[in-house]
Formats: C-alpha cells, sequence, structure tokens
C-alpha cells in the first residue's frame, strides 16, 4: 500500500530540485553568454568592431580603432587629459560634463 504523503513529500522535492536545477542552468547560461561577449569584444572599437590599437596622446595611454577613426578611453584617462594643461576647452567641458552628471545622481 502506497503512503499517499510520502508520494506528495517526493513530489514535492523533486519539484524543489528540479527548480534549483533550472536556476542553476539559467545562471551557468549566462555566465557563458557574458565570457563569450567579453572575449568577442575584448581589443575591438565599441563603435564597428574592428581591432583597436594603443597610443599615447600627452602622455596618456589611449586605444584608437583604425577603421572608424574612434579614440577610445577610460575614466583614468579623461581625468589625466583634462588635468593635462588645465585651464583648456578639455578642462571646462569635462568639469561641466562631471557636474552635470553628479546633478543628474542626486
Ligand atoms: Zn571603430
Amino acid at each position: 500500500m502506497t503512503n499517499l504523503w510520502d508520494e506528495r513529500k517526493k513530489a514535492l522535492e523533486e519539484d524543489y530540485f528540479r527548480k534549483e536545477n533550472k536556476k542553476k542552468l539559467e545562471n551557468l547560461k549566462e555566465n557563458i553568454v557574458d565570457c563569450e561577449v567579453k572575449t568577442i569584444c575584448k581589443d575591438r572599437c565599441p563603435k564597428c568592431g574592428a581591432h583597436i590599437v594603443p597610443m599615447t596622446f600627452q602622455g596618456v595611454p589611449l586605444d584608437r580603432c583604425e577603421d572608424c577613426g574612434g579614440v577610445w578611453l577610460g575614466p583614468n584617462d579623461l581625468i589625466a587629459l583634462s588635468q593635462r594643461d588645465a585651464p583648456t576647452w578639455f578642462d571646462k567641458w569635462f568639469k561641466a560634463e562631471e557636474l552635470e552628471r553628479l546633478e543628474q545622481n542626486k
């Protein structure tokens, strides 16, 4: 004779583990996609996808796309450039952008 409570308990356990496995599988798929995107995009221009090459401008290391001519820099590069020979139009522009950003984040 089967015990209905035992069957119910077993069904609930199986359902729990099925849901847990599904979550783990989805997380694994997301991680794989993230890794693939990072691998594919590494050293590529975010605008056109061509290879970017390192360059130096006023002593600041930047990345330049040989196809579209885009120049890519990180937040520290931007700060370094803005402080190169301040006050320049770049410094004023950068500070205005920063102030605007800070105002929006309040
Ligand atoms: Zn490009």
